[in-house]
Order: C-alpha cells, then sequence, then structure tokens
C-alpha cells in the first residue's frame, strides 16, 4: 500500500494534520497521513471537541453579531497574561474568519451554541455532531482527494539532512522503515501521553493525573525533534489541567467527565479539610485552576460535596452522584474521615449567610461570602443541611501540555540556525507559539485549522 515517495509525509490524523493534507492534496501533491493510533481511534484530542473560536465582522453561520479582531486578542491576552507572539497571534485570529467557510466546503457541519453552560454562540462555532464528525468529514474529504491514510502508524524519527528533511522513520505493524519524502508537516500533539515523561516535568504526583484526550499523544516526534535542536516554544513544565470525575478512565474520559458541582459545593481534600475558595468566581473563569488546585492536595484527589438544594444548577455528570441522607454516611461512601468532615461542614454551615435563599443567584457572582472562614467561599455560600446529600470525587485532568516547535507565520519550524527547508508543524504541536499560559475555549482548534491549513498550501508551493 506504501508507495516508495511522496510529495508531502502529515505525521498525526488530528485536525491539523487533516487540514494539512487536504490543503496540499487539494493543490495536487501526492500525500500520505501517518495516523499512529488504529482506525477507531483516529483523530486525537480533536474528535473530543466541540468548537472553534473565530472571528467574524458580522453573523457568519450559526455565529450571531460580531467577533473582531481586536476583541478576540484582548480575550486572548487576558488568559495568556502576554506570553504570546503578537503578529502570529493576530494573524491566526485574522485568518480564522475564513476558516469557517473552508471548514464548511469540506464536510464540517455547525449548530447553534449549546446553552447552559458558557454563553459562546457569538464567539465559538460548535460542530454538529462534535469533533468526533469533523474528524470523520476530513477524513472522508482527504481520502475523496486521494490521500493515502495509514492507521497504526507511528513515527519514530525525522531524518534530517543539515536543514533538510528527507523522510520520516515509522513503525507499522512491529516493522520500522524508512518512508522518504519532498516534505513533512508535523501535527502529533503535546505529550501528555507519556506518564513517564508528565512525571519527570511536573514531579511523581503526575502519575495519579488523568489525561482527558488520546493516549497516543507521547510526544514522540516533539522528542526526536528537540533532540537534534528545534527551537521549543512554551514552558516544558507546565500542562493545562482541569478538575474532572475522580472515577473517569485512565485516558479518553473527553468532555463529559468534567464536573460543574464546584462552585455550589464545599471542596475538601482526603483528610476533610477545604483548601480554596469554591466561590473565588464563575465556572467558566475558574474550572481551569482546579485541576492544579487538586494535583497540590494528598494522592491528588478532591470531593466536592453539594446537598439537594444544588443538585439541578449544573450539568448532570455522566457518572451519578454518591447519595447519603447523612453527612456522615456520605463520608463513609467516600472514604473521608466522618468526624473531620462533619466538623468541616458545620463550620462552613455556621459561616454562611443566616438566610441566604432570597439573594442567592446560580448564574452571577451573587455575594454570598462566608464571614470568618479559612478560606472564605466569596459567593454562592448557602449551607449544606438539606438531604440527601451529594458527592464527587475530583481529580487533575490533562488537556495538553505547552512545549512545542516554534514556528513562523508560514507554519515552517525553526531550527537551532534557522527555519528548516521543508519541515513544518500545525496544531497542538506549535500551539505554544501563541498560547504561552492559559487557555482560550475553542483556540485549540483554531490554531490547528489555522496553521494546519498554512502547512498544507506552504508544503504544496514548496513542492511545487
Ligand atoms: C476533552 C477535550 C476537549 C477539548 N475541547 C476543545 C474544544 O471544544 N475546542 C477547542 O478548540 N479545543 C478543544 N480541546 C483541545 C483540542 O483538542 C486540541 O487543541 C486540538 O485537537 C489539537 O489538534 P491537533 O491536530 O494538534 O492534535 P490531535 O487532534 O491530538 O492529533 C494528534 C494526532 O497525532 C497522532 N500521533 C501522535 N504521535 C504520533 C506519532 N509519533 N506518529 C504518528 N501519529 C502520532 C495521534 O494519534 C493523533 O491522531 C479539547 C481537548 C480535550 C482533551
Amino acid at each position: 500500500m506504501i508507495s516508495d515517495h511522496y510529495d508531502l509525509i502529515v505525521v498525526g490524523g488530528g485536525n491539523a494534520a487533516l487540514c494539512a493534507a487536504i490543503e496540499a492534496a487539494e493543490k495536487g501533491c501526492k500525500v500520505v497521513l501517518l495516523e499512529g493510533a488504529p482506525k477507531a481511534y483516529r483523530g486525537g484530542n480533536s474528535r473530543h471537541t466541540r468548537n472553534f473560536r473565530c472571528m467574524h465582522e458580522g453573523p457568519l453561520s450559526v455565529l450571531t453579531d460580531s467577533y473582531g479582531e481586536d476583541e478576540y486578542f484582548d480575550d486572548l491576552m487576558r488568559v495568556v497574561k502576554g506570553k504570546t507572539d503578537e503578529s502570529l497571534a493576530r494573524m491566526c485570529i485574522r485568518a480564522s474568519e475564513a476558516c469557517l467557510p473552508w471548514m464548511e466546503a469540506h464536510g464540517v457541519r455547525f449548530q447553534p451554541s449549546l446553552s447552559g453552560t458558557l454563553s459562546l454562540s457569538r464567539t465559538n462555532a460548535f460542530f454538529l455532531g462534535g469533533g468526533k464528525a469533523l474528524v470523520n468529514a476530513y477524513y472522508r474529504t482527504a481520502e475523496a482527494l486521494g490521500v493515502t491514510v495509514l492507521y497504526n502508524t507511528e513515527v519514530t524519527h525525522i531524518h534530517i539532512e543539515g536543514r533538510t528533511v528527507t523522510g520520516v522513520e515509522l513503525r507499522h505493524d512491529d516493522v520500522t522503515t524508512t518512508l522518504p519524502g519532498s516534505a513533512v508537516v508535523l501535527a502529533s500533539g503535546g505529550f501528555q501521553g507519556d506518564i513517564d515523561w508528565l512525571a519527570r516535568a511536573w514531579g511523581p504526583s503526575a502519575r495519579n493525573f488523568l489525561i482527558r484526550g488520546t493516549p497516543y499523544n507521547r510526544g514522540v516526534v516533539l522528542k526526536d525533534m528537540l533532540d537534534q535542536g528545534a527551537q521549543s516554544v512554551g514552558d516544558p513544565t507546565q500542562c493545562h489541567a482541569v478538575a474532572i470525575d475522580g472515577r473517569a478512565p485512565k485516558y479518553d474520559g473527553g468532555i463529559v467527565t468534567r464536573l460543574d458541582c464546584v462552585p455550589f459545593s464545599v471542596v475538601v481534600n482526603k483528610k476533610g479539610e477545604r483548601f480554596y475558595d469554591e466561590g473565588e468566581d464563575v465556572w467558566p473563569k475558574r474550572y481551569a485552576i482546579w485541576g492544579r488546585l487538586v494535583a497540590a492536595q494528598p494522592d491528588q484527589v478532591g470531593y466536592s460535596i453539594i446537598d439537594s438544594k444544588s443538585l439541578e444548577l449544573f450539568m448532570p455528570s455522566v457518572f451519578p452522584p454518591i447519595k447519603a441522607d447523612t453527612i456522615e454516611d456520605l463520608a463513609r461512601q467516600l472514604g473521608l474521615p466522618e468526624t473531620k468532615l462533619r466538623k468541616t461542614i458545620d463550620a462552613f454551615n455556621a459561616a454562611c449567610p443566616s438566610d441566604p435563599d432570597g439573594l442567592f443567584h446560580a448564574t452571577e457572582l451573587d455575594g454570598l461570602a462566608t464571614t470568618d472562614l479559612t478560606p472564605a467561599k466569596t459567593n454562592w455560600a448557602r449551607p449544606i443541611t438539606t438531604p440527601p446529600f451529594y458527592g464527587y470525587s475530583l481529580r487533575p485532568g490533562v488537556t495538553f501540555t505547552y512545549l512545542g516547535l516554534k514556528v513562523d507565520e508560514t507554519a515552517r519550524v525553526h531550527g537551532a540556525d534557522g527555519p528548516y527547508n521543508n519541515l513544518w508543524a500545525a496544531g497542538e504541536m506549535m500551539a505554544g507559539s501563541i498560547l504561552g499560559q492559559g487557555y482560550l475555549a475553542g483556540f485549540g482548534m483554531t490554531i490547528g485549522t489555522v496553521f494546519g491549513r498554512i502547512a498544507g498550501q506552504e508544503a504544496a508551493s514548496h513542492v511545487a
């Protein structure tokens, strides 16, 4: 099935890889796409996504109103806190507007934004059928354009002579072979699937982290490129992590394992002690810090406790909560010290405002705060007194790592002495060039689409 020479070798099988492959194939290139995962698991983290963030000067497809470059850039700056390359970021933002019609023309369907969680109808376009449907549509399009797709094909090494890539080493069905190519696009994600690497970067506690996405993003090509002198971007010790249901699988739990109950709860560690203000801000602005907070607790685990007043206030969880008629029974079922949890809940209840019900507003900062309690709960502080009581265990769930390859506006990868002649990168692999820290919802798919398309176009011009 493998021919002996391709114009373009695309490494990876998620959104960024597919955008690159489609662009290059449309420009007449002979393209092979090498996906490390088996076919059933193709599509990496992209298959877990729901939306992408898109600039638009007026209503566009399912997007309402307008979302201009400056507002988009300000939103980005708020999360990266200055750690970005402004010209690259602005270029990506501007290019996002043309991406939406391009995506529709290549098989992606959109739907109006989901209501209830985050209010995103103006800024983020939601994929009908989610990222899985997007990935499937792109595979169909790529194959119709003649792209050869190889599954179970892990790239282990990039062959480079001087500043020119000559081919890639790959393992397929336990056979290692070298595939020559005129150009290569790297789009094989971060390294969060490699728990040993995470533990080296973060410390041994990382072994208890759960990985929200694919186990196949193990950073094999990223490490190979760094070992060969490619310039890196992003903090190697950092990853994006959120608090997810402690019962989620080690890998690939996806979006449904996220828990949105924290602001209406008290969160304790395994000793039954509170450790942070659960009501510090609205949940979309705080969910991303709870991964780290839980990671800093003994055994990297937390427990979110609510009573029946709050059960309907957040998106239902995929695993039902642990339920009990008393706090002591809940503690027993969760494996928490009963007396200590009782004391923590009593102290919290005593510190809550005495008649909060008329003042409580689930969807805005209501200022219902505890008094004389450390740490304070500064919003939504209502006593936990109405049985049944419910509890969820929490663990840090890693979304992606930040370390990546430095690229320029043409998506070209840079080595120690300047850009390589025929090597491009797209998606999570280079996202650190723009996202130095933090995360802006929907921007991962924007970066992958914009830079995937550029990488495919640039590679095609190079080959031509
Ligand atoms: C649960 C979850 C929800 C998310 N929701 C959103 C969202 O709604 N919107 C958004 O913008 N972002 C979201 N993100 C982030 C988003 O998934 C990423 O930014 C995006 O998918 C990155 O695309 P990519 O193509 O770079 O990587 P991926 O889609 O992860 O693709 C990497 C590919 O490389 C393959 N691969 C890895 N190593 C090798 C190798 N050595 N050889 C060959 N192949 C290899 C993998 O199998 C995979 O196919 C979410 C992430 C998670 C985990």
